[in-house]
């Protein structure tokens, strides 16, 4: 087996590389502090077609392979930034390729591909359904060849800085269905024509995210914004999830490079008690294990981003890479944190804001615990815990 990266591969790598080597750690920096959103990097790397890796080239986009927007999302994060502010358009492609009509991909796709248009904001949680997603209370109702939506939904990220919103909501109460995921239908809603029916109220957290509650008042959606069928919103989600998984732990990845990265050179130059910190077992053995860690973590994902562009199934090995490198690139941060000393709480060091966004991905998109509830049920036979 070839863990290489092909030439072309090598090529994509390097140029996000230096399209990201613009922007660096000074300006992720001051986007954290004013809590504003990297505009100028997303404009930057739309116009140079990133965005639309997986969008297809009859739409205008680069119609890459999993592994090759695995690289791009990777790349931003190795960079010091941060890739969610434009990473959900990626993550959410696969429902509107798989499912959706003609028509909203041929209205849409072209000018999401040219970074026209922003699909950026996914909302899926809601405040009485955490993690157990068929408990959504948002329903949309029918009303003639309309929809009526009304509910609310928490943590939607993006929402200011996006035209597009895909949204879950159930077409069936919960207890009316014969299956719990029955019943949920997705909706493709343009931002702007909704009005005072979408109300977004930001959601003060410890990482640059632009995540917010949405309160959605009646809001009327005509028959072509639904996705796919009625009722099988669920299913739709279902067959973004690989992707995302791979994606998220790409972006864990180029986050525990960087920190192993940081923390090394830092741990080569501090001197104290006449030497260098990095010659004290105690300060090199945590950043090498987190290197080690990082690296299996690179593999399983190669091995996922394989599968999937191979279209074998590879469920199992998306959620186990999005586990390893979620916790590998936190315990990376974890190491350069300590290797730093008290610099690693200032600002001006990048550590610290690194710490917090690697931290979020042991949680979103989906909490650790309920993957490795997946790996114990789906790969290994175990009863379901929930
Ligand atoms: C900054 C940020 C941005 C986000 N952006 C978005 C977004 O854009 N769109 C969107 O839809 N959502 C978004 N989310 C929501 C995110 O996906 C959820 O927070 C996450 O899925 C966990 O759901 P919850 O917070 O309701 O936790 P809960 O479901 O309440 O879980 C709390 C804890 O209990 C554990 N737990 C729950 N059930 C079990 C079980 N059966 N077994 C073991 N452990 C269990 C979980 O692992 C977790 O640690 C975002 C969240 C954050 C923090």
């Amino acid at each position: 087996m070839d863990f290489e990266l092909s030439d072309s591969q090598k090529e994509i790598r390097a140029a996000v590389a230096a399209a990201c080597a613009r922007f660096g750690n000074d300006y992720w920096r001051s986007c954290d502090e004013r809590n504003a959103y990297p505009d100028e990097f997303v404009k930057s790397m739309s116009e140079a077609g990133w965005l639309a890796a997986l969008i297809p080239q009859e739409y205008g986009g680069a119609g890459l392979t999993m592994l090759e927007a695995s690289l791009i999302l990777e790349e931003i994060n190795h960079s010091g930034g941060n890739a969610v502010a434009c990473h959900a358009q990626m993550y959410t492609m696969a429902a509107i390729l798989k499912h959706g009509s003609a028509e909203q991909k041929r209205h849409y796709l072209p000018r999401i591909a040219s970074g026209e248009l922003r699909l950026q904001s996914f909302g899926v949680t809601e405040p009485d359904a955490g993690s157990e997603t068929p408990r959504i209370k948002t329903f949309a109702r029918r009303d003639g060849d309309s929809y009526v939506i009304n509910g609310q939904k928490i943590f939607t990220s993006r929402y200011q800085h996006s035209d597009m919103l895909l949204l879950l909501t159930r077409t069936t109460p919960f207890d009316q269905v014969k299956k719990k995921t029955d019943g949920m239908s997705l909706f493709l809603v343009d931002i702007k024509e909704s009005g005072s029916a979408l109300k977004a109220v930001p959601i003060a957290t410890m990482v640059n995210h632009g995540t917010n509650q949405l309160f959605i008042d009646n809001l009327v959606l005509p028959r072509a914004a639904l996705v796919g069928e009625e009722g099988k919103g669920f299913s739709y989600l279902l067959s973004s999830l690989n992707a995302e998984r791979i994606l998220v732990a790409s972006e864990s990845i180029g986050d525990g490079r960087w920190f192993v990265e940081f923390a090394t050179q830092y741990a080569n130059q501090r001197r104290v008690f006449d030497r260098p910190i990095g010659m004290n077992q105690g300060v090199q053995f945590p950043i090498a294990k987190a290197h080690v860690s990082v690296r299996a973590a690179d593999l399983m994902r190669f091995n996922a981003a394989a599968r999937f562009d191979a279209g074998v199934s590879c469920g199992g090995e998306a959620n186990m890479a999005k586990y390893l490198a979620s916790e590998a690139a936190w315990e990376a941060g974890e190491a350069a944190m300590t290797t730093l000393g008290g610099y690693g709480f200032t600002k001006e060091y990048h550590v610290e804001r690194k710490w917090r966004e690697a931290r979020l991905y042991r949680t979103a998109p989906i909490a650790n615990n309920l993957v490795l509830s997946f790996v114990a049920e789906h790969l290994l036979g175990l009863p379901r815990s929930y």
